[in-house]
C-alpha cells in the first residue's frame, strides 16, 4: 500500500524533529520545509497527501500560505492541518475560513496528532479528485460550487453554499453559533447570534424536499452539527 506523504511547514527545528519522531514510526513519509518557499519548491516536485502547517512562520503567515494553496487547482485539495500556539487559539476559526481541515494546538501529544491526521485523511476520501463531496445522493462540487441531489441542480445562495460546504467537510462535530458566525461572516462581525439560526433554517428548507434537512441537528445549549451515520 502506498505510504502517506506528509509535508511539515514549520520554522522551529525542535518541533519539526518532534513531528518526524512521532510520524515516521506510524508509517508516514515525512518531508520538512522551514518556510513557504521551501514548501513551494517541494510541492512542485510532488503533491503531498497532507500538509502540517505552522500558523506563525517568519516570511509569510501559515494562513496566507493556505489561502494561496486553496486558490491553485493543483494544490487546493491537499488537506491542511494548522498548528497553532495556545495564545493564537482565538484565531482558529479564521483557519477554517481559509480552508483548514483541522487545527491542533501546541503542545500536543503524538497520539492526538496521529488521530487528527487519520481523521482528516478519512474525510478526504469523501472528496473525489473531481472536487466533489457526497452524502448519498447529495453532492457538492468544490470547484464549480454546484450542488445536486439525484443529479438535479439545487440552487443555493452563496451563504447557504458556504454553510453546507462547512458542514459537509466537518461532519459529526458540534459547532457553536459563534463559531459558525465567525466562519460564515468572518471575525469581528456585528451580526447577531440568531442570524445563524436564520441561515440554518433557510438551508434546511432547501434540503427538506430531499430529506437532508434532518442531517443538520440542533444541539441543545451547543449549536449545530452535521450528523452522518458513519464516516
Ligand atoms: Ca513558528
Amino acid at each position: 500500500m502506498k505510504k502517506t506523504i506528509i509535508l511539515i511547514v514549520e520554522d522551529e527545528i525542535a518541533i519539526r524533529d518532534m513531528l518526524r519522531f512521532a510520524l515516521e514510526p506510524a508509517d508516514f513519509i515525512v518531508h520538512e520545509a522551514e518556510n513557504t518557499e521551501q514548501a513551494n519548491r517541494y510541492i512542485k516536485q510532488q503533491i503531498p497527501d497532507l500538509i502540517l502547517l505552522d500558523w506563525m512562520l517568519p516570511n509569510q503567515s501559515g494562513i496566507d500560505y493556505m489561502r494561496q494553496l486553496k486558490q491553485k487547482s493543483d494544490t487546493q485539495n491537499i488537506p491542511v492541518i494548522v498548528l497553532t500556539a495556545r495564545a493564537e487559539e482565538d484565531n482558529k476559526l479564521q483557519g477554517f475560513a481559509a480552508g483548514a481541515d483541522d487545527y491542533i494546538t501546541k503542545p500536543f501529544s503524538p497520539r492526538e496528532l496521529i488521530a487528527r491526521i487519520k481523521s482528516v485523511l478519512r474525510r478526504g476520501l469523501l472528496a473525489s479528485p473531481d472536487g466533489s463531496i457526497k452524502l448519498a445522493e447529495l453532492q457538492l462540487n468544490t470547484y464549480t460550487h454546484e450542488v445536486t441531489v439525484n443529479n438535479q441542480a439545487l440552487i443555493l445562495t452563496p451563504l447557504e453554499y458556504k454553510l453546507l460546504l462547512f458542514f459537509m467537510k466537518h461532519p459529526n462535530k458540534v459547532y457553536s453559533r459563534n463559531q459558525l458566525l465567525d466562519y460564515i461572516w468572518g471575525n469581528g462581525n456585528d451580526i447577531l447570534d440568531r442570524s445563524i439560526d436564520v441561515q440554518i433554517r433557510r438551508l434546511r428548507n432547501r434540503l427538506k424536499p430531499y430529506g437532508y434537512d434532518k442531517t443538520i441537528q440542533t444541539v441543545r445549549g451547543g449549536g449545530y452539527q452535521w450528523m452522518v451515520a458513519k464516516i
